[in-house]
C-alpha cells in the first residue's frame, strides 16, 4: 500500500526555503531531497492561505473552485442591507471559516473525498473528513488564538507535529499536515527573521523523525513525502488601505469588518493583504461584472474623478484587471493596457497601450510554455492567474494587485503586519517543492502535485482537473538525473503569435 504526506508550511518562500538548505541548517530535508528532488513551483492567486491550499488539495484553481478570495461578496444576491444581505459577504478569516467548504463548487473534490483513509491536521479546507480525520481540529482553534493574542506561533507547530507522528503510525494513506509558525512569525517580525528561520528548522527536524519512523515501519520506498508552501512573502513598508483610499474620495465603502456602510458606492475586499477585490454599486445587485470603461462612468462608484486613472497612479499599485463584455481580461498599469484571453489550450497576450505585464509584446503560447517563460519573472504566471481569478463569478469587478513593499489593509489588521503575501509579486507567488521521490524538470505549478500524489496512491484523478500530468511519480521508479533533460510538455502546441 502506497502512502503520501503532503507537509505544508505556511508562509514558505522559496528565497528562504533554498537559502537555508544551501547553508545546512535543514540537514533532514537535505538528505530527503538528495534522494528525491527540488523544484519551485508557482501557487495560485490570490498568494493567501485557505485560496493557495485549494489546488493543492482540489487539483483545481481558486477561479475553477469559486472561491476566488479569503474575502468576496456575491453581487448577484448582496443588496446593500448589510444585516439582511449578510450572508451574501464572506471572510474566511472570521465565524465564516467554516462556510468554506459548503462554498467549494459543488462538483470539485477534494483529496479527503478522493482518499478515504485520509487525515489532516490544521487545514481550512476539510470537505469529506469526518471529525476523527480531522483530528486537530480543535487544537487548531485553540492555538490560533494563542498565537494570535500572544503572538506565539510555535505550539501550533508542536501540535501538528504530535498529530503527525500519531497519523503514521495509523496508517492513514493520505495525511496533510499545515504548519503555520512559519507564516505567522514572518507577519509579526518579516521574511527572514530568526524567528521565521528557528520554526523552519523545527520542522525539519518534525521531517526527520516523520522519515525515521517510516523507515523503522518499512513503508519508505512506498511513501511520498511532500514539503511544499501555499504562498511566500515579502517585507511591507507601507500600508495603503484600499477602503480608506476609496472612502477619501467620498465613496461609502464596505470592507470587513465595517459592512453597515450606508448605501454603499464600493465594496472592497482585500486578501493577504497584497490584493483586492472592489464591487462597484454592491447596491443594486446584478449578474455581470462592469469592464473597465464600464467603471471609467461617472456613475460607477459615484465619483467625478476617474477611479482608475487615480488608482493605476498610485505607487502601491502594481496593476489591475476587469473582464470585458466578451470574457477577455483587460490589465491596465501606470504604463498602459494590454489584452489577455484564452484561446484553445493556450492564453494570449496584446498589448493595447501599453504592456504591463512586461511580456515585450504580443504572444499565444500553451498553459505549460507561459509558465515556463514568466516562473521567475517580476510577476510569476500573471496571465493564468489572471485569467483563472474571471472564471469565478463571485470575483468582484475590479482586481487590483499590489506592488512589491505595499499592502492594502492598515486600520483593522492587529498587531501590525510587517511582512505579508496575497499579490502576484515573485516573492509571494514562488514556493519549494521539496520531494522524497525524483522529480522533473522544469518548474511547477502548486496545482499540478495533485494529480501526481493520486497517481502514487493509484486513485483515478477526477475528469476536470486544471492540474497537468507534469509529474508522474510512482513507486520504484527509476530515479532520474536532475541534469537529464526530461520532456515537459503535457499540452498540444499553439501557434507561437497572436493571429
Ligand atoms: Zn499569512
Amino acid at each position: 500500500m502506497t502512502r503520501c504526506f503532503l507537509l505544508l508550511v505556511d508562509g514558505l518562500g522559496r528565497d528562504l526555503a533554498e537559502a537555508e538548505l544551501a547553508a545546512g541548517t535543514l540537514p533532514n530535508i537535505a538528505s530527503m531531497v538528495a534522494r528525491g528532488g527540488r523544484a519551485c513551483a508557482i501557487t495560485a492567486f490570490p498568494s493567501t492561505t485557505s485560496v493557495a491550499y485549494l489546488p493543492l488539495l482540489t487539483g483545481c484553481t481558486p477561479g475553477r473552485c469559486d472561491i476566488p478570495s479569503i474575502r468576496w461578496l456575491d453581487r448577484t444576491r448582496y443588496g446593500g442591507h448589510w444585516w439582511r444581505d449578510r450572508a451574501a459577504v464572506r471572510s474566511y478569516c472570521g465565524y465564516q471559516a467554516r462556510l468554506l467548504d459548503a462554498d467549494l463548487a459543488p462538483d470539485v473534490r477534494t483529496v479527503f473525498e478522493l482518499v478515504p483513509k485520509s487525515v489532516a491536521l490544521f487545514t481550512p479546507v476539510a470537505r469529506g473528513l469526518s471529525a476523527d480525520r480531522d483530528p486537530a481540529r480543535l487544537a487548531r482553534q485553540l492555538w490560533g488564538g494563542v498565537a494570535h493574542f500572544a503572538r506565539w506561533h510555535q505550539p501550533s507547530d508542536r501540535s501538528v507535529a504530535r498529530h503527525l507522528a500519531a497519523a503514521t503510525e495509523s496508517g492513514a494513506r493520505f495525511v496533510f499536515a499545515q504548519f503555520p509558525a512559519v507564516d505567522g512569525y514572518t507577519h509579526q517580525d518579516g521574511p527572514t527573521a530568526p524567528a521565521v528561520r528557528r520554526a523552519l528548522r523545527k520542522v525539519d527536524a518534525v521531517v526527520g523523525r516523520l522519515i525515521a519512523r517510516l523507515g523503522v515501519r518499512d513503508e519508505l520506498d512506498r511513501s511520498l513525502v511532500l514539503l511544499v508552501s501555499d504562498h511566500g512573502a515579502a517585507a511591507v513598508h507601507t500600508h495603503v488601505d484600499l477602503a480608506d483610499w476609496c472612502r477619501a474620495r467620498g465613496i461609502p465603502t464596505l470592507a470587513h469588518p465595517l459592512l453597515w456602510a450606508r448605501a454603499p458606492r464600493a465594496a472592497v475586499m482585500v486578501a493577504g493583504n497584497g490584493s483586492a477585490m472592489i464591487y462597484a454599486r454592491p447596491d443594486k445587485p446584478r449578474s455581470v461584472r462592469w469592464s473597465l470603461d464600464r467603471l471609467r462612468r461617472p456613475d460607477a462608484f459615484g465619483s467625478r474623478e476617474d477611479l482608475l486613472a487615480a488608482l493605476v497612479r498610485e505607487a502601491a499599485v502594481a496593476l489591475v484587471a476587469a473582464e470585458e463584455e466578451d470574457g477577455a481580461v483587460r490589465v491596465a498599469s501606470w504604463e498602459g493596457e494590454a489584452e489577455l484571453r484564452r484561446r484553445g489550450p493556450g492564453m494570449a497576450y496584446r498589448p493595447l497601450t501599453g504592456d504591463p505585464l512586461g511580456i515585450g509584446g504580443p504572444w499565444m503560447a500553451t498553459d505549460r510554455e507561459w509558465l515556463e517563460a514568466t516562473w521567475d519573472a517580476e510577476y510569476p504566471d500573471a496571465a493564468y492567474q489572471l485569467l483563472d481569478q474571471f472564471r469565478s463569478p463571485r470575483t468582484g469587478d475590479l482586481v487590483v494587485v499590489a506592488r512589491a513593499g505595499y499592502d492594502f489593509r492598515r486600520r483593522w489588521e492587529i498587531p501590525e503586519h510587517h511582512a505579508g503575501h496575497g499579490s502576484l509579486a515573485r516573492a509571494h507567488m514562488q514556493t519549494p517543492v521539496w520531494s522524497s521521490e525524483p522529480l522533473p524538470g522544469g518548474p511547477f505549478r502548486t496545482v499540478d502535485l495533485f494529480p501526481a500524489m493520486l497517481r502514487w496512491l493509484g486513485v483515478e484523478p477526477p475528469c476536470a482537473l486544471d492540474g497537468s500530468a507534469h509529474w508522474q511519480p510512482e513507486p520504484g521508479q527509476v530515479a532520474v538525473s536532475r541534469e537529464e533533460p526530461v520532456s515537459v510538455s503535457t499540452e498540444p502546441g499553439a501557434p507561437s503569435s497572436v493571429g
